[in-house]
């Protein structure tokens, strides 16, 4: 008997596709295949492969509609947030195929009048992926755009929740012309094709999104055979509000970075940190516009906030909601649920919690649901002190119009995307990755092309 994977909706619980698992051996002979591609697209003009990329963008953005919805009913992600992933995925290809064409090397003065000394790039080989369940198009173009721009291969292995999105991209790509083994997707359990990917000699790059044990955990395996590797690990965003900010403005951007994809991204303000003088207006004008959002199943246009993505999570938020009443917080709205384990849908109201402090473990651990957590600071330098005693090291935000408040934060905290009165920072051209134990490497920007290259110098002597 083949086993396969249920894909299943989790606003309803209901059955969306069942998807057949990889043999082990189908999938190390799709390594062999991305190898041995590797030789030939990796030899393919850098205009050719731009021209293909572009293709595969278009086609995207033709499908944008269908692929919309079967991210929604396989993550339960809102519809209007499914639409504007399909964009944001698009955009990775977009840029990269473009950036295909400028992988320049340089030329280096030599200390003899007989040397010349020349630096070129070159792909790394072949790419093994693992992405997430919460952004299933982006994470995976992401990589993929960057990784076929530079010339390797690229297999890719999708989350257990939400394989349909990545089997559609991928069956485009294929549509527009991209050769079949230069980007293959496996399907199967995280543990035991990481096992599989990290193990292989074919395999010359780990590229993962997920929790940061699981990175960890990769980065040890890829030691034996001394892989690249890229991670884009857990984060613990803190928003800082100083004394002086736009509170009306604070409002909607901490409800744009917070709620997004019911609170699961790995860039959510996960801990509010607000002046005390201004504590007080900020959490009422906040709660005010949190009760106005709308809950639901993500198909529904209306939708702002879907259900959380399984049991798990929202075992592991209620339980952060608990601890934090349990050690004093006030609930200002939410910790209301709509849930079935039977059934298999998890709806968490959105939550605002007042008077937190940082011995709860909402102030310790990601939260990945829809939960505000609030405490207050005196002065900034304080306000830094909180945002930075924490191993992760991914986003953070702030909002200041004071100059000097605003250079002293951005220069002191310890986090690799900083907002400064934004709280959606996230953009193709531009360089997202953590510190700390947020992560390796960037993903966009001339910087996410870097870690799918080898430098190679030529040193020509006797001229
Ligand atoms: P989450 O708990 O939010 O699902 P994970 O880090 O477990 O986050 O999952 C992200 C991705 O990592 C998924 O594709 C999952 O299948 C994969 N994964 C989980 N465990 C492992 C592992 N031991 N080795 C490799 N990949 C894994």
């Amino acid at each position: 008997m083949t086993e396969a994977l249920q894909v299943k909706n989790p606003a309803t619980g209901e059955l969306v596709e069942e998807v057949r698992i990889n043999t082990e051996e189908e999938i190390l002979e799709a390594l062999k295949k991305g190898n041995a591609a590797f030789k030939k697209w990796s030899k393919m003009n850098a205009h050719e492969r731009s021209r293909l990329l572009k293709k595969w963008a278009d086609r995207i953005q033709k499908e944008k509609e269908e692929i919309a919805k079967i991210m929604t009913l396989e993550s339960g992600k809102p519809i209007n947030e499914s639409l504007g992933e399909v964009d944001y995925a698009t955009s990775y290809i977009d840029w990269y195929a473009e950036e295909a064409k400028r992988i320049y090397g340089r030329t280096i003065p030599a200390n003899s009048e007989s040397k010349r000394i020349v630096v070129t790039r070159q792909p790394v080989g072949l790419v093994a992926a693992i992405t997430p369940w919460n952004f299933p198009a982006a994470m995976m173009t992401r990589k993929a755009a960057p990784a076929l721009a530079a010339g390797c291969t690229f297999i890719v292995k999708p989350a257990e929740e939400t394989p349909l999105t990545t089997i559609k991209l991928i069956e485009l790509a294929h549509e527009v012309g991209i050769p079949e083994d230069a980007i293959q997707c496996v399907i199967g359990y995280g543990s035991e094709v990481g096992k599989i990917f990290t193990e292989s000699e074919y395999v010359r790059k780990i590229t993962f999104t997920g929790s940061t044990p699981v990175g960890k955990h990769l980065i040890k395996n890829s030691a034996d055979t001394v892989k690249h590797v890229s991670m884009e690990l857990g984060g613990h965003a803190p928003l800082i509000i100083a004394e002086d900010a736009d509170i009306d403005f604070v409002v909607t951007q901490t409800i744009a970075s917070k709620f997004r994809n019911a609170g699961q991204t790995c860039i959510c303000a996960n801990r509010v940190l607000v002046h005390e003088n201004i504590a007080d207006e900020f959490s009422s004008k906040l709660t005010k516009e949190v009760l106005k959002l709308k809950v639901g199943n993500g198909l529904e246009k209306r939708t702002q906030v879907g259900p959380v993505i399984n049991v798990k999570g929202f075992d592991k938020v209620m339980s952060q909601i608990h601890d934090a009443k349990e050690k004093g917080a006030e609930v200002l709205c939410g910790n209301q649920f709509d849930a079935d384990r039977e059934a298999g849908y998890f709806f968490i109201h959105p939550t605002v919690l007042k008077n937190v402090s940082e011995n709860m473990k909402i102030m310790q651990e990601e939260t990945f649901g829809p939960v505000v957590p609030i405490t207050t600071f005196k002065d900034i330098k304080e306000a830094v002190q909180i945002a930075n005693g924490t191993p992760y090291g991914l986003a953070a935000y702030f909002f200041t119009n004071d100059y000097r408040t605003g250079t002293f934060l951005h220069e002191n905290l310890d986090f690799g995307i900083v907002g400064w009165n934004d709280g959606a920072p996230s953009t193709a051209q531009a360089p997202f990755g953590g510190m700390k134990e947020s992560g390796l490497g960037r993903e966009g920007g001339i910087e996410g092309i870097e870690p799918y290259l080898e430098t190679k110098y030529l040193s020509v002597g006797g001229i």
